[in-house]
């Protein structure tokens, strides 16, 4: 009906059309502005409620799982992040930037320990669960628990992958793929940069 109305091969022009075509334009003016500030008010009324909860498991640094916990999640400015993370790391966690193969901490690293995040401090892998995958990467066949990492779709760089974040605080750590070993047949390919690794205390 719309475009009958407006069609160019149209030679009637009445008093009647211009009145709908400017209430249309006005309308869609009044609809615009609205769009505008729609994104400030929810920002503004975000601002103001209570961080989200989340769900995780903690454990000692001797890797003895505690207890399931539900926490506000950890959240930070770009700025705080920036300060309080090293430039390579910020990019890495909070911008999902890849460290180089062979580059990190923890790819060759076989000691007995916690890897926690580097962010918020989160119980992240196991030493347990870690194998060697020849990536150059920390791979992991499991997380330490389901509850403390999160998997999204990740279409950047033009491929379909997974990306695993924090629970926690949503650092980015890495990726996951089907390419694993028994029993999960899952593979955490991590970057060292996202991890703080805690050695198991010999007694
Ligand atoms: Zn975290």
């Amino acid at each position: 009906m719309f475009e009958s109305e407006v069609k160019p091969d149209d030679g009637l022009v009445n008093l009647k059309r211009r009145a709908f075509l400017v209430t249309s334009a006005s309308a869609v003016a009044g609809l615009a502005v609205w769009s505008l500030r729609k994104p400030r008010l929810a920002q503004a009324t975000a601002s103001k409620e209570a961080p989200q909860e989340v769900t995780i498991v903690q454990f000692s640094d001797a890797g003895e799982r505690l207890r399931t916990v539900h926490v506000p999640k950890v959240v930070k400015t770009e700025d705080q992040w920036r300060r309080q993370l090293p430039a390579g790391v910020f990019d890495i966690t909070r911008h999902a930037d890849t460290e180089i193969a062979y580059t990190g901490k923890y790819w060759n690293l076989h000691d007995q320990g916690v890897y926690r995040c580097i962010c918020c401090d989160n119980a992240l892998f196991s030493s347990e669960t870690k194998f060697d995958s020849g990536t150059g990467w920390p791979s992991f066949w499991a997380p330490i628990a389901p509850e403390n990492v999160r998997s999204t779709t990740d279409t950047s760089y033009g491929m379909a992958r997974t990306a695993v974040s924090c629970t926690e605080c949503d650092a980015h750590l890495g990726h996951v793929f089907d390419d694993g070993p028994e029993p999960t047949r899952l593979r955490y390919c991590m970057n060292s940069a996202s991890l703080r690794f805690v050695a198991h205390k010999t007694a």
